[in-house]
């Protein structure tokens, strides 16, 4: 079953969210389901959007009253942004308070919510005072803003406009690995190490292996001996040779721990797909979005002696020796540009906007641990404030060469400008 996506209506007493809301719901399709409310509830309208689905509208009660009536509706506005997927924040660019929009700014963005910044025009010159706000309130220029008059059905149309091509509905789904056919045998590249739990494959192997298997295709998992491999040991060479040609059905692709690259670009036969789990993971849980991740690795050819380059990984897993955010990645990235400060985020917490300022590059994990919902937010802020973003996979690739680059995204169909 769809689920409805929520776009909730925030702002001050008076700001025209209730226009915002008929502007929204003046439309051919049916209203289900009206229900009014009292003054401090919030309005819902149950509704079709045509080329989102259906949609439950939430119109909000302003809370700029300092009484019993105003933290009542503070409650309702606080409850109705943890239900919301998208917040439509309007506001009057003719006042001079803005406490309130502050305050829902903060939320959303601590609750990882898109937001659409709705400038509602009152009379013409208002305009004129949105560059002052977003001066005072810096924070509207991380989302996308509309200016329109609430109460001119004209503007419908712009609205509707854009919503759709700004808001990503929470029910996208992404194939994890969309180029996996039935009967066909795909490698999984494993090679445990000491970080490696016991009992357990990693959540990105064990989603691949179980996506493989549930295609009707077949996963086939190797362990290679980095160590070894490394090391130049013949007896790992032979032993990937032996596994590689008793396959009586040559596999489609190899997908391997990005670690692995420097051994598995040379011994990945020509005429087999080879990606990594990072790459995969980082498609999914950006539900689409490798494009930009690509993009990303271009900023490494600009960087400069003293530029900043943080390394990002969504969870804290135990690190141990060769871990690769901490010790590969920047291993690479201080032989490469000697000058270059790395600097590292753990966990769910992300940079603080004010410092994402420094960062000239981000190298992001595949984000397994992490909501697709709060890696958009992440994209969301790193867009907005112009810093690229890419991923371990994607650099452990490109460190080899454009070639590898090339190889390892094919299967995506990603582009590489
Ligand atoms: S969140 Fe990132 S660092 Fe943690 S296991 Fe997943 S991919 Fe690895």
């Amino acid at each position: 079953m769809t689920e409805r996506d929520i776009i909730g209506i925030f702002g001050r007493m008076n700001s025209g969210k209730s226009s915002v809301m008929n502007l929204l719901t003046q439309q051919e399709t049916s209203i289900v389901d009206p229900t009014p409310g009292t003054t401090a509830d919030t309005k819902i309208t149950l509704t079709e959007i045509h080329g989102l689905g259906p949609v439950k509208l939430m119109d909000t009660a302003g809370f700029d009253e300092q009484n019993e009536l105003g933290i009542k509706k503070l409650k309702k506005t606080i409850a109705a942004l943890k239900e919301c997927d998208l917040v439509l924040l309007v506001i009057d660019p003719a006042t001079f308070e803005y406490e309130t929009d502050k305050f829902i700014l903060k939320e959303a963005r601590s609750l990882d919510k898109q937001v659409i910044v709705v400038y509602n025009i009152f009379r013409s010159s208002d305009k004129n005072r949105i560059d002052k706000i977003e001066e005072l309130l810096t924070r509207l220029r991380v989302y996308h803003r509309i200016v329109l008059s609430a109460i001119d059905i004209n503007y419908r149309q712009r609205l509707l406009e854009a919503i759709l091509s700004n808001y990503i509905p929470k029910n996208v789904t992404v194939e994890l690995l969309p180029f996996v056919e039935k009967g066909e045998f795909y490698i999984l590249n494993i090679p445990m190490d000491e970080e490696t739990p016991s009992g357990r494959y990693l959540r990105p192997q064990a989603m691949a292996e179980e996506y493989i298997t549930r295609k009707w295709a077949f996963p086939v998992s190797y362990r290679m001996n980095l160590a070894k491999a490394r090391a130049g040991d013949p007896s790992e060479k032979e032993r990937w040779n032996t596994f590689i040609n008793n396959f009586t059905q040559k596999p489609k692709a190899i997908i391997t721990d990005s670690q692995a690259m420097d051994i598995i670009k040379d011994w990945a036969p020509d005429d087999m797909a080879l990606t990594t789990f990072s790459i995969m993971m980082i498609n999914y849980m950006s539900r689409g979005r490798l494009n930009e991740f690509v993009s990303g690795i271009r900023a490494l050819n600009s960087l400069k002696p003293g530029d900043h380059v943080l390394i990002a990984e969504a969870c804290n897993h135990s690190r141990i020796r060769e871990d690769i955010g901490t010790i590969q990645i920047p291993n690479i990235l201080k032989t490469r540009y000697p000058d270059v400060n790395v600097n590292y985020t753990f966990g769910r917490e992300f940079v603080d906007e004010l410092d994402m300022n420094k960062y000239k590059l981000v190298i992001h994990c595949g984000g397994c641990m992490i909501s697709n919902q709060r890696m958009a937010a992440r994209l969301r802020e790193l867009n907005a404030t112009g810093i690229p973003i890419t991923n371990y996979g994607i650099f452990l690739s490109y460190v080899h060469g454009e070639k590898i680059l090339n190889r390892v995204i094919a299967p995506w169909k990603a582009r590489t400008d």
